[in-house]
């Protein structure tokens, strides 16, 4: 195949992608950035950009042929997912055995799909975590950076207090002050005056349409329209979608790619190779683990570290759900975006953070849903599979049991102040916690351990890694914040070092 050239390229286009993008962009640097997904741009036959997530159709996941939800049934009946056309949808599953984990697909990656919570960790937690990253620079300078660049915003809490549209996150926050937990509230990057014209009517409606994991048709600030729509307009940046990084050699001076363009059935249409001198992995956790484990298991790749593939953990994520009494209506208007947690990360034996979540169904269902972010010690690893050329994740369902037992020292405490019990209806299997599934995949190129201080991959100069996988494993929060601002550190400093400087 023809070898294109460009001095810098990024792979993927989540978070970390989208800070490299534009900080290269702004360096003068011309940077092809490569997506495996499509760019969310043109609606379909009902007007809209997305689908919505209880009507779903082909638009909702990648080339699947019916729809996976973590919700997979309700008082035990299949409704929640449905059969749909393979085509090339926002929102992935990727199956590991006893894990599975949800990715975005898309020009913005992970930032299409997710429910926006913005949250900074607690700093003494980063200092356990990263203890090598300077936390004066991280909360003085890259986390407000982050935030301000993502658009990160707070509800008005008196509009909190009185709407219909976050009574769910009221009574849960009751229950658990009851039980003598405190809560806070949590910022968002969905235009929280967006959601009060939705709610006054004035403005089309999303989150108060239970949009949310199939795309969000409005209000919601995806990287799209903040990082990379500003990459994009220093004139440097190309985005080329449908584009797949298969594999990385050494080049002649830096690296090639072979890269496969596909159609919007999935065929492969064109195989092309490119060379650049920088090549920056941003395909998260699991896209940048693999192709770093294939490259170095391969050959391709020999000096990559032996850490490469290793340290990954779900932030500790488990699922559960309680049934209210008939008199707590949790209500049948839901907004999509959370903006309440529970915050108990301080306990010493169980730390929990529980993001109280929404349940959007359209009629009042008693119910009220929980994402808990347990401290799970456990890691899990990778390794490579030559016959089907892709990286397996290990981890077994005994090493969610930490999380398990946190997440249910908390939810026990809660019900049995309020009289109340576990649902087991909703997750398959008559389980009360789902603990099989993450939404926070972290890990795999640990920083400090595959990468220097900074995301260089040991061992290969010009190679550079720049989203989740860098964390090793646990924030203690909802990640996305804590990938962008890692990222605007570790980007600014490349930058002097390695490309103003030569
Ligand atoms: P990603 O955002 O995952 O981006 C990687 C991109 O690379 C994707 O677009 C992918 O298609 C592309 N890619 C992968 N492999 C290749 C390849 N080989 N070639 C080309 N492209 C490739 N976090 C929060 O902080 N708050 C929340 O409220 C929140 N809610 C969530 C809800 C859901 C349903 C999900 C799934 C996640 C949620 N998260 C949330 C997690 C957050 O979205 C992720 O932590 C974040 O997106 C990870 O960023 P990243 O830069 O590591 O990579």
């Amino acid at each position: 195949p023809a070898t294109e050239r460009a001095p810098a390229v990024v792979i993927g286009s989540g978070y970390g992608a989208a800070v490299a993008a534009l900080r290269l962009g702004q360096a003068g640097i011309r940077t092809v950035v490569l997506e495996m997904g499509r760019l969310w741009d043109t609606p379909g036959p009902d007007g809209k950009l997305f689908c919505p997530t209880i009507r779903p159709d082909r638009r909702s996941m990648w080339f699947r042929t019916r729809t996976e939800a973590p919700l997979a049934s309700f008082l035990w009946l299949d409704v929640v997912n449905r059969r749909i056309d393979p085509y090339p949808g926002v929102l992935d599953r990727v199956d590991h055995g006893d894990m599975s984990v949800y990715v975005g697909r898309g020009v913005g990656g992970g930032s299409l799909v997710n429910g926006g919570m913005a949250v900074t960790p607690p700093r003494d937690y980063f200092s356990e975590v990263l203890p090598q990253v300077d936390a004066e620079g991280m909360y003085g300078t890259f986390f407000p950076r982050a935030r301000r660049m993502l658009g990160v915003n707070d509800i008005d809490p008196a509009w909190f207090e009185s709407t219909e549209w976050y009574r769910y996150s009221r009574v849960s926050r009751a229950h658990a002050h009851r039980a003598g937990l405190d809560t806070v509230f949590v910022p968002n990057v969905y235009d929280f005056d967006h959601m009060r014209r939705e709610a006054s009517g004035q403005a089309p409606k999303s989150a108060l349409a239970g949009e949310v994991l199939y795309g969000n048709n409005h209000g919601k600030r995806s990287v799209d329209k903040t990082y990379l729509a500003a990459a994009v307009a220093t004139g440097n940046v190309t985005i080329e979608t449908m584009s797949r990084a298969r594999a990385i050699h050494r080049g002649r001076e830096g690296y090639v790619l072979t890269v496969d363009r596909s159609d919007l059935d999935g065929k492969v249409i064109e195989t092309k190779e490119i060379a650049c001198t920088r090549l920056f992995l941003g395909a998260g956790s699991l896209g940048t683990t693999e192709l770093l484990l294939r490259a170095r298991e391969t050959g391709a790749l020999p000096e990559l570290d032996a850490e490469v593939g290793r340290g990954w953990g779900n932030n500790g994520n488990v699922m559960t759900a309680r049934a209210n009494h008939l008199w707590d209506t949790v209500g049948a208007h839901q907004s999509t975006m959370p903006v309440m947690g529970i915050n108990d990360w301080n306990n010493p034996a169980n730390p929990v953070f529980a993001e109280i979540a929404p349940l959007p169904m359209g009629l009042e269902h008693w119910i009220s849903l929980y994402l808990a972010i347990t401290k799970n010690p456990e890691r899990g690893h990778f390794t490579y599979d030559p016959a089907t050329d892709s990286a397996r994740l290990n981890w077994h369902r005994s090493q969610s049991e930490p999380s398990v037992r946190a997440a249910k020292s908390l939810f026990d405490r809660i019900n049995r102040v309020n009289g109340t019990v576990y649902r087991h209806d909703l997750f398959g299997g008559n389980r009360a916690f789902a603990d099989d599934f993450t939404y926070h995949p972290l890990g795999g190129c640990v920083l400090g351990r595959a990468t220097d201080g900074y995301g260089r991959a040991k061992g290969h100069p010009g190679l550079y890694v720049v989203d989740g996988s860098l964390v090793p494993g646990s924030i203690g929060v909802n990640p996305f914040v804590t990938i962008t601002a890692l990222a605007e550190r570790n980007m600014e400093r490349i930058i002097q070092q390695d490309i103003a400087a030569a």
